[in-house]
């Protein structure tokens, strides 16, 4: 029984793939991630398949890629290494989060209800410092976190680095790297047991992109490498020309991928939160392109130059001094960092920095593994029988770069001058989720998906209808949230005000005859306005949700929920954060940035 088991699978979403009087669903034990003891109960991490056999959950399909790339890239290997049986995709991902007082967390329908402040002004103090990240840890957030650290350990969760992010109040835990299936379970158990251990230091994590307008949201970078199993980094520069030219044909494989299901990666990594820190000037742009450092752009330089059977050799790493006796030498790495490019090489592997704080990294990884592993066994199909094969992969290398050198961007990946560059080069930049989304639908992408029996066409389709439909609820839900808190709490809240500033004017009018109540008038007047304001966007909130979430056609929906209804919220969040400005503390009920953000002692 703990092999297979048959969870009803009735009341998950399966995007119109069964009817929901069909229930059954099979859960089966993968026996390549480790069983684990939380709360004294056993859990077996296990696929979830539906009756009819199509995948319901993500690790199936997953697997399904790790298993392409295995064989793929263990083909490319054994070109230098014959004894490479097999290739394993690696994962470290980097989980960002904020933490908020559990009290203040509590106070706060908007965090409760949806994991982000749908109302609140800026705090005047935020991150303008830039003085965060080198800061020291606050005691209690320490405490939390070595408490964490030890629940991590105990299940066997590698957990390494842990500091301050950039913004207050946000903090990131990177484990060592892991086999990507089960780095990808350690994450998502990660994210549960920091919601608990949380609870017990009274405070609350939050896992949203962006729980704050005005300061940074939250990432998961996804740091991703292949290795054989006689233990090479495949993207790793080697010592002589032959390993680097096995370097260098993982890369450009890796960059025709990327240039090729550019849009099915962004697919994999968009969503309604995400969509609020994506392309927002801080984390990575809209644009997926990759950054090399100027170590490959100097080899790529040379081979186009070189003729077909030139190799290059690559230097290592390079050392500095400092100049300082007590310093060593800093070894300084073959890669700069480029924090505003989505995809970039770091040394032996290569970091995708778009997938958010919330996300479960299958999807991307299933769909970063599939494109390599199509491009790898491409490779082999072009070189496959030539005479030499060192000069047939060179070329091949030379053309890849050619073809493809469009995607690599090593510049400022927030400028406007980028994004008309990329549109020249025809990287696609679907701005919003509904239309990213649309990837999973075209026949490119189907037929990449289908090949490598990672998902078909049916679970390809039945996923973007579960995408659409999740994206429009996550939307509905925060904006019935925000009606109820602007109609029961914040116009209450201005309006009462607003009777005691009266008041008090008129108190002092009928004490002393003649006295000024012009700050009282000059509040009343701002606040009046503020408040019918709030008072007509909730209106037309209202209106226009209830107008969208009846429409049928989950694509159409989607879109109304972008077009129509998140520019209505925006309109309501501005004047209640106007009146936040003007009401006496006292009365407004929803704790303020400042202190949900700076107060954690
Ligand atoms: P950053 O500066 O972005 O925080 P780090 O150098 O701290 O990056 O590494 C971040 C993550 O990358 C860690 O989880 C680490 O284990 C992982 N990592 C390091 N090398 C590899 C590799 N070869 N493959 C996959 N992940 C790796
Ligand atoms: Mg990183």
């Amino acid at each position: 029984p703990l092999v297979q088991q048959e969870p009803d699978a009735s009341s998950f979403p399966n995007g119109g793939i069964r009817n929901t009087f069909e229930a059954r669903g099979y859960s089966a034990w993968d026996i390549s991630s480790p069983v684990f003891i939380l709360n004294k109960t056993l859990c077996i991490p296990t696929i979830f398949i539906s009756y009819t056999g199509e995948s319901l959950d993500f690790k199936t399909p997953l697997l399904r890629a790790l298993n392409a790339v295995d064989k793929a890239a263990a083909g490319v290997a054994r070109y230098f290494d014959k004894d490479v049986k097999h290739v394993q995709s690696y994962l470290g991902w980097e989980q960002e989060y904020f933490l908020v007082d559990e009290a203040l967390y509590a106070a706060r329908p908007d965090l409760v209800m949806t994991g982000r402040t749908l109302m609140g002004h800026e705090s005047a103090k935020n991150q303008q410092l830039e003085d965060h990240y080198f800061g020291a840890i606050p005691s209690r957030v320490e405490a939390f976190m070595l408490d964490l650290e030890i629940e991590c350990h105990k299940l066997g969760i590698p957990a390494h680095t842990r500091h301050n992010e950039v913004a207050p109040n946000q903090f990131e835990l990177a484990p060592i790297f892991e086999e990507t299936n089960l780095a990808n379970d350690h994450n998502l158990l990660l994210m549960s047991i920091m919601s608990e251990v949380a609870k017990r230091h009274n405070f609350r994590v939050l896992l949203h992109e962006k729980p704050f307008n005005g300061i940074n949201g939250s990432g998961k970078h996804n740091n991703w490498s292949l290795g054989t199993d006689t233990g090479t980094l495949l993207f790793a520069p080697g010592k002589t020309p032959r390993e680097n030219l096995r370097f260098i044909t993982f890369v450009a494989n890796v960059m025709a991928a990327v240039y090729r299901h550019n849009a099915l990666l962004k697919a994999s990594i968009s969503s309604a939160t995400n969509a609020h820190r994506l392309g927002a000037n801080e984390a990575p742009p809209a644009i997926i392109s990759i950054f090399t450092g100027s170590m490959i752009s100097k080899i790529f330089d040379q081979l186009e130059k070189s003729t077909e059977d030139e190799l290059i050799e690559l230097s290592g790493k390079e050392g500095i001094t400092v100049g300082v006796s007590q310093i060593p030498e800093i070894m300084i790495d073959n890669t700069d960092r480029n924090r505003t490019s989505p995809f970039a090489f770091t040394g032996n592997k290569f970091e995708f920095r778009m997938p958010g704080s919330a996300e479960n990294l299958s999807d991307a990884n299933t769909i970063l593994n599939t494109a390599v592993a199509k491009e790898l066994k491409q490779f082999v199909a072009d070189v496959e029988g030539a005479a030499d094969f060192e000069c047939a992969a060179a070329a091949w290398v030379k053309k890849t770069l050619n073809d493809h050198r469009r995607v690599i961007f090593n510049g400022n990946g927030y400028s406007e001058a980028w994004e008309a560059e990329a549109a020249r080069r025809g990287l696609p930049n679907r701005k919003c989720t509904p239309d990213a989304m649309v990837a999973l639908k075209e026949e490119k992408n189907i037929s990449l998906m289908e090949e490598f029996g990672v998902l078909t066409k049916t679970e390809m389709l039945s996923r973007y209808e579960v995408e659409m439909e999740h994206y429009s609820k996550i939307i509905n839900i925060e904006a019935r949230t925000m009606l109820k808190i602007a109609s029961k709490q914040l116009i209450p809240a201005a309006t009462s005000y607003m009777g005691e500033v009266a008041s008090t004017a008129a108190a002092k009018i009928a004490a002393v005859e003649g006295i000024s109540t012009k700050s009282e008038a000059k509040l009343l007047t701002a606040l009046s306005k503020y408040t019918d304001e709030m008072s007509d966007a909730t209106d037309a909130l209202k209106a226009v949700t209830d107008k969208v979430s009846a429409l049928d056609d989950e694509t159409a929906k989607a879109h109304a929920f972008h077009d129509e209804v998140l520019p209505a919220m925006d309109t309501l969040r501005a004047a209640a954060d106007a009146a936040e400005e003007l009401v006496d503390e006292d009365y407004w009920p929803l704790p303020c940035y400042s202190r949900m953000l700076f107060y954690t002692e």
